[in-house]
């Protein structure tokens, strides 16, 4: 009888000490943070439910001199499309990278002027950076973007409200496709992560710019012919988005 109580007692020790640190993950890791909430709303989207063999390779913090052209050649030999997420700084930087980029037919995303800690910024500070953003890309590729990553991928209220008052859809990423390419892992480790977890409707996270990313191109390298032997297509986010 003691046995059991003492096991009981550990039972509810385990239960209590699991709630207390989901809560703590959620609060910790802004992507877990009222998910179903918003995810009902349709402000923010993670992925999308579809049947179709379908994937959005995503790219944030470019463009780069060095990686983005690389990313967009291997791209083309797989008559793959993908969505770049550019920050209005670095594509004034390079807009001719940018330029190249649309020409090819992947999407530019906004992923605000200044990549910046957003979580304590005013409504109408993160409108003034977005709509800088925005106007950078609209001068250099003559089309108005309108998907919108936060930084980290925060969101709460206000970034919703922001996204909303500029008609942009804020986008974060497939949980199981957070590739954290930044991190020095390989290109074969990435490339690994992203094969195994691919499933319809995948929206994938990875980096042209923001250090060397010649993991990121080598993980491309080897992710690219393997899906498409999967009979999965790589598309843009607009395309993504209108399949369901
Ligand atoms: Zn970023």
């Amino acid at each position: 009888m003691k046995k059991k109580r003492k096991y009981i007692l550990l039972m509810l020790f385990i239960l209590a000490f699991s709630i207390i640190n989901i809560k703590y993950f959620q609060e910790l890791i802004p992507t877990y943070k009222d998910r179903n909430r918003w995810e009902k709303t349709g402000k923010i989207i993670w992925e999308v439910p579809t049947s179709h063999k379908l994937i959005a390779l995503t790219f944030d913090d470019g463009p780069s001199p060095t990686f983005t052209p690389q990313i967009i050649d291997l791209l083309k030999r797989y008559k793959a499309k993908a969505t770049f997420f550019v920050t209005g700084k670095q594509a004034e930087k390079f807009p001719h990278i940018v330029k190249a980029t649309a020409s090819q037919g992947h999407s530019i995303g906004n992923h605000m002027y200044q990549h910046q800690l957003i979580s304590k910024l005013s409504l109408q500070a993160l409108i003034d950076d977005l709509s800088h953003a925005h106007k950078v890309i609209m001068d250099t590729t003559g089309t108005e973007p309108h998907f919108f990553r936060p930084p980290d991928g925060y969101y709460d209220e206000t970034i919703v409200k922001a996204a909303e008052a500029l008609k942009y859809q804020v986008v974060i990423w497939t949980w199981t496709q957070d590739t954290r390419d930044w991190s020095g892992i390989s290109g074969a480790e990435i490339a690994d992560k992203v094969i195994t977890n691919a499933k319809p409707g995948d929206i994938i996270l990875l980096h042209d710019q923001g250090g060397d990313r010649s993991n990121t191109v080598e993980a491309l390298e080897l992710l690219l012919p393997a899906l498409t032997e999967e009979g999965y297509n790589f598309v843009t986010l607009d395309e993504l988005v209108k399949v369901k």
